[in-house]
């Protein structure tokens, strides 16, 4: 998202830019994704919700953010919802595939299958795919299953650090989603989500209550939270009442159905709650990292002259909570592209 959207705007500006794209098709997790492009509709919400992010970087995608969809859209890209669905959110749902193919028109020369030796802009979308590295930050001696594209392995990061790079904080968070404990395809990345944690008593596998306080509507503090169990697993224990609840557009109950790890109560390696009708073994998938390299307000590496980094690459800007990875794309995406090409 954020190299599609850099190129596509440096070719609006007259430059000749080329994507290097190191897997086998463009558009990256974006393509994989729901593809809903959101900002908090007030400024506190945003500041509330991920306390420890850059403000000045929050500052520049909650302002440019609307401009940035206005974009997207006077290119041809396909809108197909003008609302988020979620009123603390705006913003709007474009087609992946239409997107996708959108701006690798406007951007013109994307390359697949190759990395670049001397790239300008960085956005190879975090480090999610590699194990070492998620092994090192974010899960101590582990490793998480992987629902993004399989090629984002912190290529940027390894090339920003060995030139002198700063490092943002949150480097041992990450946005994901809490899945059946088992193998899933690219597919089903959305449809597996186990997105109704906040409807479930959840334990880890010691039978302990683990979450205290209350799960967030994006519940990626309990996704977090999961990684940190012994085995990084929890269990989602239902009763009738958290089965009739409506998540988006089905009822947990159809969620639970799809999940291969569901389990009556009485076969929990703990004694199961009272009422309690299913359970169903939960872990984390990774989509993608929340710190990374450290940049300013104008897509600029801090310590390193004339490298430029966007998207998940860019670390720091939903530090301590959750926001759209795709408008912080597109936001410095774009402007990636306007600082490198001024310097240029
Ligand atoms: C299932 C799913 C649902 C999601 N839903 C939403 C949503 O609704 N809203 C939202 O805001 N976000 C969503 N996201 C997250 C969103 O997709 C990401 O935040 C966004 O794509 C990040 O943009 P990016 O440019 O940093 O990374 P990507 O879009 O993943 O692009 C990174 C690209 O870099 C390439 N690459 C990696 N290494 C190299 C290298 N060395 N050389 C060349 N190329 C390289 C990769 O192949 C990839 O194409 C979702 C993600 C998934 C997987």
């Amino acid at each position: 998202m954020a190299g599609l959207c850099a190129a596509a705007r440096a070719r609006e500006l007259g430059a000749a830019p080329v994507v290097h794209e190191k897997g086998t098709r463009p558009g990256g997790s974006m393509v994989l994704s729901s593809c809903v492009i959101w900002r908090f509709r007030q400024w506190d919400d945003f500041r509330a919700e991920c306390p420890a992010g850059d403000e000045r970087l929050q500052r520049v995608v909650w302002e440019g953010l609307d401009d940035g969809i206005a974009w997207l859209e006077s290119l041809g890209a396909p809108v197909v919802a003008h609302e988020t669905g979620n009123p603390r959110t705006v913003g709007k749902r474009f087609d992946p595939r239409g997107l996708t193919e959108t701006l690798v028109r406007t951007a013109g020369d994307v390359r697949l299958g190759e990395s670049a030796r001397e790239p300008a802009i960085l956005a190879t979308g975090g480090f999610q795919g590699d194990e070492v590295l998620v092994a090192e930050h974010i899960r101590p001696g582990g490793r998480l299953r992987l629902r993004a594209n399989p090629w984002s392995g912190g290529d940027g990061l390894r090339l920003a650090l060995e030139r002198g790079a700063a490092l943002s904080a949150g480097l041992d968070e990450f946005y994901g989603r809490n899945m059946p404990d088992a193998d899933f395809s690219e597919e089903e990345f959305v449809p597996l989500a186990q997105l109704y944690g906040r409807y479930a008593r959840v334990y880890n596998e010691r039978g302990e209550e683990f979450f205290e306080g209350e799960i967030s509507w994006s519940e990626n503090d309990l996704v977090q939270a999961t990684a940190r169990q012994p085995g990084a697993r929890a269990w989602y224990v239902l009763d009738d009442r958290a089965l009739e609840q409506q998540v988006r557009d089905r009822k947990v109950a159809d969620i639970v159905a799809l999940a291969s790890t569901r389990v009556d109560p009485a076969a929990l390696p703990f004694a199961a709650p009272l009422g309690a009708r299913v359970a169903v073994r939960v872990a984390p998938g990774i989509t993608h990292t929340t710190g990374g390299i450290r940049i300013d307000e104008h897509a600029r590496v801090v310590g390193v002259d004339g490298l430029f980094a966007a998207g998940a690459d860019a670390g720091g800007i939903s530090t301590g909570g959750y926001a759209s990875g795709l408008a912080a794309a597109l936001v410095f995406g774009r402007i990636a592209a306007e600082t490198a090409l001024n310097r240029l």
